[in-house]
């Protein structure tokens, strides 16, 4: 099998499992515990958060673990969107590709009364610092900008838009589910006010994730019951998990140069050999992207259909994002890159970690193209096209 799908998911590393079954065996007992044994799962969590937070440059106290990503980047906006409400403050900026995690709890706050505004993201899928100070306002409570986005790996500037927000004394969030453990993060020097990561992202175990907040802006609970978290997130602590994410998080910034430069030269050579078919296109930023990440269009095929042809050679890839496959929606990252909806649907995102290699790199490069010639030929619509009765999109 080749597993091509990592901004879905990575398998846990080494590192993390040892981690976590160290501590399911041994460290079992409940924080909250005044006993011996439940302080030390006490020390464990506390271990895990000192060094999660030395990974981006935090404190441990602004550290609060959630139940992944899409927990982090909700409380993150809802804290937000509170504390400017209680302001007088009811704008908030975001970009039109944010994760759902994000534009679903914006939206939420739309019919709560909030203005939202989406930046555009141009074809190169990013925005500008200077975008993000135009829109500011004296009653914007909150900026969301992705750290780099899930589907076709564009990397934002996100140090730029820290230091306008700053500047201008708005809150600013970023979703860096895709950066953490692949770029560099350090929410001092970038001027981060709200982090939100998660270990599955990282070759950690899945549902847990961290929510970052720089000491001063208060955090509001989504889950109301115990004290755990400093009252900030109900629910005795996954242990296991967040020792498991600390580990995986450490392995991946230890070797976070290295693993770059080896897959950022698979990636390449998948965007040389993906661009040689005809009527294609990359999408994104052909430079400024996450190392892994290779999101292609290829114009008269069916993103599902490619999917399933290439799992039958045992190759995962994925078409937009895990979290829309399943409906049959074009992604909405590829149409606010400018994509029209007939080749959004012609997706493939094929996202690599360290463990690929050459051969996985060789393998994917013969079968999508003769997948893609298989579809086009059994394509009404293609048929169409090269006979010219319809017109070539890409
Ligand atoms: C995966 C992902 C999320 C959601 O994280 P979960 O831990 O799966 O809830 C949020 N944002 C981005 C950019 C992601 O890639």
């Amino acid at each position: 099998m080749i597993y091509a799908d990592n901004a879905a998911t990575t398998q846990m590393g080494e590192a993390a499992i040892n981690a976590m079954t160290a501590c399911m065996r041994d460290t079992w007992g409940n924080p909250s515990s005044l006993y011996g044994l439940g302080q030390r799962a006490k020390e464990a969590l506390e271990d895990a958060r000192e060094r999660i937070a030395t990974c981006i440059g935090a404190s441990p106290k602004e550290i609060t673990f959630t139940s992944g990503g899409s927990e982090a980047d909700n409380q993150a906006i809802r804290s937000a969107a509170l504390l400017g409400a209680r302001r007088g403050k009811r704008h908030i900026i975001s970009t039109a590709f944010e994760h759902h995690a994000i534009l679903h709890t914006l939206k939420r706050l739309e019919d709560e009364g909030f203005e939202v505004e989406l930046l555009p993201v141009g074809p190169l899928g990013t925005v500008t610092a200077h975008q993000v100070a135009e829109a500011i306002r004296e009653d914007t409570a909150l900026v969301t900008i992705m750290y780099a986005n899930n589907e076709i790996g564009s990397i934002l500037p996100v140090s730029e838009i820290g230091a306008v927000c700053r500047e201008r004394r708005v809150i600013f969030h970023t979703d860096a589910v895709q950066a953490a453990g692949h770029l560099p993060i350090d929410v001092r020097a970038q001027n981060i006010d709200l982090l939100s990561l998660s270990a599955h992202k990282f070759h950690g175990p899945k549902g847990i994730g961290v929510l970052y907040a720089r000491q001063g802006v208060p955090l509001t609970s989504l889950i109301e019951g115990g004290a755990q978290e400093r009252g900030k997130r109900a629910g005795t602590e996954n242990v296991s998990a967040v020792a498991g994410m600390a580990a995986a998080l450490e392995e991946s910034c230890a070797h976070m140069a290295e693993n770059a430069a080896k897959v950022s030269v698979l990636r390449d050579r998948l965007i040389a050999g993906l661009s040689q078919i005809p009527h294609s296109a990359l999408n994104g930023d052909p430079v400024n992207r996450l190392p892994g990440n290779v999101n292609f269009c290829f114009e008269g095929i069916e993103g599902e259909s490619l999917l399933l042809l290439l799992d039958d050679r045992g190759i995962c890839a994925s078409s937009g994002s895990a979290c829309t496959s399943g409906s049959l929606d074009p992604s909405h990252v590829l149409l606010a890159i400018g994509r029209p909806h007939e080749v959004a649907h012609g997706s493939l995102r094929l996202s690599l970690c360290e463990e690929n290699t050459e051969a996985d790199v060789d393998a994917i490069l013969k079968a999508v193209p003769e997948i893609v010639a298989y579809l086009r030929n059994m394509s009404p619509l293609w048929k169409d096209k090269v006979s010219g009765k319809k017109e070539f999109v890409l």
